[in-house]
């Protein structure tokens, strides 16, 4: 099967109907012919929209979704959850980080991510030394992507420092140290694995963890074209923390350091000012926003309004998985503003009224930009992601396309993606992933070991 009839499909030039997308043997669009009908026989879907990519995970937080949620004897915060996050970190053997990537990109993939953005960090073993193959644990997160279907754009993380003046990396962060030297050599390593499905490229962790001289030595030493990501301004903690050392607020650091562009994605931004606000939209770098996580930790509200109105580009992230739903992300960064606005509609432009229309649109847009692959469209070229959304349900009967973005991100959470494609490959079908049952008892199984620890 190498071709799809759709009824009515999201194209770059908007909804469009009777269309048979066409797609080569390596997985990418190769014809899309317009005006033309269905054949008996065919392969047909009713609605399809281009997959989305999830510009932000640590897939082994998976494991920990809903275990952090009590109260301790003082007030909770960010630092507090992730101290538990040191805990459960080092203990994760390399199988079990497979079988974690595999629960999660299966359910993604459910949810309608077709490519994820693997912030990887989890390098060492758990005593601290490198294991056999250094990039091992990289490779089994890349292995459950192939194992499910999904995209990935694999960024080792360099992660050398506790904080802001390159204070020593404590005990428990021991599996995450790496200098630049080393994080080269991993993409080195993982270089044999790029293909039309897998791309490589690099984070350096935060302006706490990577020093602004080893974030320069890493871009200079990286291939052209390689997505760079970085977690940026996520706390006020942070930006207090950056101010007393450096004079400067993190991303006005960053931005003055002439790095920043069309490569770059700013993973949370959430406390920004008018001019950081305005750098961002102006280097072309996009921001990643994870609201369901931002929520979780309480970190903040990105603004939205300002970005939008400075033209910035933006994607969507699950980043710690307490959800996995493109859906649930984006609705909530609309909701986020509505209660912090106390208004309606606010994610819209003058060129596009519907909310759900321009925050899908420009999540795909922000989100293809990340990953550094050429997704976000159905266009020759492009990989054949394909979400095809179930005409069966009842919020979609009779609907128009034109409703159905704002329909399927705002109404109710039942789970409208029936059939998902990946590279022209049927990874999902009837809501159910392919290889679900047997990713679920291998989750089980590592599960089982993790909670009796
Ligand atoms: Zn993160």
């Amino acid at each position: 099967m190498s071709s799809l009839f759709a009824h009515h499909v999201l194209l770059p030039q908007g909804w469009t109907s009777n269309v048979r997308l066409h797609w080569n043997t390596s997985g990418e669009l190769s014809q899309i012919e317009l005006n033309t009908s269905a054949q008996i026989h065919e392969n047909q879907a009713q609605f399809v929209v281009p997959g989305m990519t999830n510009l932000h995970s640590h897939a082994f937080q998976r494991a920990m979704a809903g275990m952090t949620e009590m109260a301790g004897e003082g007030k909770d915060s960010f630092w507090t959850w992730r101290d538990l996050m040191y805990r459960y970190a080092l203990h994760i053997t390399p199988k079990q980080l497979q079988a974690i990537a595999a629960q999660l990109y299966a359910e993604c993939l459910r949810h309608g991510y077709t490519a994820v953005c693997e912030f990887h960090y989890l390098h060492r073993d758990q005593d601290g030394s490198f294991y056999a193959r250094p990039a091992e644990m990289a490779e089994c997160v890349i292995a459950a992507a192939e194992q499910t279907g999904m995209g990935i754009s694999m960024l080792p993380v360099l992660y050398s420092y506790a904080d802001f003046g390159e204070h020593a990396l404590r005990h428990d962060q021991r599996r995450f140290s790496t200098n630049v030297a080393e994080i080269m050599q991993l993409i080195e390593a993982l270089d044999g694995k790029r293909n039309g499905q897998v791309e490589v490229g690099v984070a350096p962790h935060s302006l706490r963890a990577a020093s602004m001289s080893q974030i320069r030595e890493l871009v200079a030493a990286l291939p052209a074209a390689r997505p760079i990501h970085i977690h940026i301004a996520e706390q006020q903690k942070e930006v207090d923390a950056c101010i007393a050392y450096s004079g400067k607020r993190p991303v006005e650091l960053l931005l003055d350091s002439g790095l920043l562009n069309e490569r770059w994605c700013l993973v949370h931004a959430t406390h920004l000012n008018k001019a950081e606000v305005q750098g961002i939209a102006s280097s072309g770098a996009v921001a990643g926003i994870c609201t369901t996580t931002e929520g979780n930790l309480g970190d903040g509200f990105f603004d939205l309004p300002d970005y939008i109105e400075a033209s910035g580009r933006f994607g969507i992230g699950s980043d710690s998985h307490v959800s996995q739903s493109p859906v649930e992300e984006l609705r909530w960064l609309e909701y986020g503003q509505r209660l912090r606005l106390q208004g309606r509609n606010i994610a819209s432009v003058t060129g596009q009224r519907k909310v759900g229309d321009f925050l899908y649109q420009s999540a795909l847009q922000g989100g293809a930009q990340a990953s550094g692959r050429k997704l976000g469209q159905l266009a020759t070229g492009y990989r054949a992601d394909m979400v095809v959304l179930d005409d069966a349900h009842p919020n979609l009967a009779g609907i128009s396309s034109a409703d159905l973005l704002n329909t399927w991100i705002f109404a109710g959470n039942d789970n409208l993606v029936r059939d998902v494609y990946v590279g022209g490959k049927l990874a999902v079908q009837n809501g159910k992933h392919l290889q679900q049952d047997e990713i679920q008892a291998a989750y089980g199984t590592c599960m089982r070991s993790l909670r009796s620890l």
